[in-house]
């Protein structure tokens, strides 16, 4: 499918944000990684919000965490999602550290705070591919 002719909400790709798309298109959920602190960061950012420093790079993380918080979500907020609800929308900590909220993939029910998850990649539209998180076996 076009991009064009996806009807849901995606997010601009943006020089600075390219290389997170780049990578979840590849099979990989990449982060910024500070070059002072060595901290990984999410979203970008252009400075390290732990010390500052304007220097980074992308780095393919592990893409495993644990739920963190999550709820299910019910309001249609767009037509376009309509036959999506209910889902559960998931705040996963990385094992990088980051905090990263995305959707649990296929599976109905109530995810357990604390469950491990990894991170599984939705191609859509066009090259555009969206981060999930699942609760079954890693590939
Ligand atoms: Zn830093």
């Amino acid at each position: 499918m076009d991009v064009a002719a996806y009807a849901k909400l995606l997010p601009d790709i943006t020089p600075r944000n390219k290389p997170y798309w780049d990578g979840l298109a590849a099979g990989e959920l990449r982060l910024q990684k500070c070059a002072a602190c060595g901290r990984h960061r999410f979203p970008d950012a252009p400075l390290c919000p732990e010390c500052l420093s304007g220097e980074s790079s992308w780095e393919a993380v592990s893409g495993a965490g644990t739920i963190w918080s999550w709820c299910t979500m019910h309001q249609k907020y767009f037509a376009a999602f309509a036959d999506e609800v209910p889902y559960q929308l998931v705040y996963v900590r990385l094992a990088e550290g980051p905090l990263v909220i995305s959707v649990l993939a296929g599976e109905p029910g109530e995810p357990e705070i604390g469950r491990q998850v990894h991170a599984v990649f939705q191609p859509i539209a066009g090259d555009r591919t969206v981060l999930k998180f699942s609760t079954g076996a890693a590939a």
